[in-house]
């Protein structure tokens, strides 16, 4: 009848040129992927070393030397400091 049989045959698709096509993607997204995690990584440990600050300091009612909020004495000038 009609003869559009032929015109159906599409040209057949390589599945192993897709599945080549489509691991080179997935590689090159696991790749961007895996470095984007490297420096999320990074990020996250420089910001946890900047966050550990030194201990708590306070000022010296004597000589306004900041010093450790631990200590009993001024580190600079030695006398007692006053804790609550
Ligand atoms: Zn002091």
């Amino acid at each position: 009848m009609s003869g559009s049989e032929a015109e159906e045959k599409e040209k057949p698709v390589k599945l192993e040129k897709v599945a080549e096509d489509t691991g080179k993607l997935v590689g090159k997204g696991l790749q961007k992927a895996w470095s984007v995690t490297k420096s999320f990584g990074k990020g996250v440990v420089d910001t946890i070393d900047k966050n550990e600050e030194p201990k708590e300091t306070i000022t010296c009612p004597h000589c306004s030397a900041s010093v450790s909020s631990d200590s009993n004495f001024c580190a600079s000038c030695g006398k007692k400091l006053v804790k609550k």
